[in-house]
C-alpha cells in the first residue's frame, strides 16, 4: 500500500480529522539518512506530522517544523508542502539508546527539554512562527501542546513508527485530530475515550488499517464523513541546477577558494542526503557566471 492521506468530518462537523500512512515515506528516509532504529522513530514521526499538519495547505504554502531538543539526536527539521510532499533530516542520524520499557525511546533521543518551531509560508505573507518548549520529546504530545497553546486548538495527536528487527521500518502513520469551537466537553471527552481506546496507531497500521479505519475508530464508523484523499511521499526538490545558484551566489572569492583548495567540489542536500560533485572545470564555469 503506497502512503496517502485521508481528511475527514463527523456528521456534526465538531471535528476535522487527519489520518495518513506514512510507512514509504519513513522507510525512505531511514534509507537515505542512514538513521538508526530510535532515529527513524523519532524522523518517522517528525515526517508523518510534517503530512498531517500540512493537509491545509494551498498553492505554494510551506510547512517548516523543527524540533530543538537537548537529546543526543539534536535538531530535527521537516519540511512540507499542499502536495503531499516531505522531507526532512535529523542532525545526528546515527545517535541512538537503549529501548526503554520495551519502546524505542524517542522522548530521550530527542530530549525533554527544548523548542518546538512551527513556520507558515503561506503566499506573498511573511512567515508566521509558533514556538512552544517540548513537552516530552515524544512528538506527538509536542504537537498536539503546539497546537493547545499556540493556535488554541484542542488537538488529539498519534504518530508512530514500528521498526522491524532488521532495522527496516515495518509501519508508519498517525493522525490528527482538532476540535471546532462548537465541540462540547462532552464531545471532546467521547473523542479522547476512544483516542485511549486505540492500540498504538503503529500497531493499527501494521495490522493493516488504513488512514480512512483510523478516523472511523477515532470519529465513530456512523459518523465520519470522507472529504479528501491524497497520495503522500518524500520529496526533496533540490537539484543540481539550484545547487549551482547557491554556489555562484556564494560570489567569486568562495569560489576560488574552493577550487584552489580541492580537486572537487562535493556539496551534500542535508533534506535528502543526496550528494552533489562539481570537478574543478565546472567549478571554473560557476566562477565565470558569478562574475558576470
Ligand atoms: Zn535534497
Amino acid at each position: 500500500m503506497s502512503d496517502y492521506l485521508v481528511v475527514g468530518t463527523d456528521k456534526k462537523d465538531y471535528f476535522r480529522a487527519y489520518a495518513a500512512v506514512t510507512t514509504g515515506i519513513a522507510e525512505e528516509a531511514r534509507r537515505r539518512h542512514g538513521t538508526s532504529p530510535t532515529a527513524s522513530a523519532a524522523l518517522g514521526r517528525a515526517l508523518t506530522a510534517g503530512v498531517l499538519m500540512s493537509a491545509n495547505l494551498k498553492g505554494d504554502d510551506l510547512l517548516t517544523i523543527r524540533i530543538i531538543g537537548d537529546g543526543p539526536i539534536g535538531v530535527l527539521v521537516v519540511t512540507s508542502d499542499s502536495a503531499g510532499n516531505v522531507r526532512g533530516y535529523a542532525q545526528n542520524p546515527k545517535a541512538d539508546l537503549p529501548s526503554r520499557d520495551g519502546k524505542l525511546d524517542v522522548g530521550r533521543l530527542v530530549g525533554e527539554n527544548g523548542e518546538l518551531y512551527v513556520t507558515k509560508n503561506m503566499g506573498l505573507k511573511d512567515p508566521y512562527t509558533g514556538s512552544v518548549p517540548i513537552v516530552s520529546g515524544e512528538i506527538g504530545e509536542d504537537i498536539a501542546y503546539y497546537y493547545a497553546k499556540s493556535e488554541q486548538t484542542p488537538s488529539a495527536v498519534a504518530l508512530g513508527v514500528l521498526v522491524d528487527t532488521d532495522t527496516t521500518v515495518r509501519a508508519a502513520g498517525g493522525y490528527l485530530v482538532q476540535a471546532f469551537p462548537g465541540a462540547g466537553a462532552d464531545e471532546l471527552a467521547a473523542l479522547e475515550e476512544r483516542a485511549l481506546s486505540l492500540p498504538s496507531i503503529s500497531s493499527l497500521i501494521n495490522e493493516g488499517a488504513a488512514p480512512e479505519d483510523i478516523l472511523k475508530m477515532l470519529l465513530g464508523e456512523q459518523d465520519f464523513v470522507e472529504l479528501d484523499r491524497r497520495p503522500v511521499g518524500f520529496l526533496c526538490r533540490c537539484s543540481r541546477e539550484k545547487i549551482e545558484q547557491v554556489l555562484i551566489g556564494m560570489g567569486e572569492k568562495e569560489i576560488r577558494e574552493i577550487i584552489q583548495s580541492r580537486k572537487r567540489a562535493e556539496i551534500r542536500c542535508h533534506f535528502c542526503n543526496e550528494t552533489y560533485y562539481f570537478e574543478k572545470h565546472e567549478m571554473e564555469k560557476l566562477l565565470e557566471e558569478a562574475k558576470s
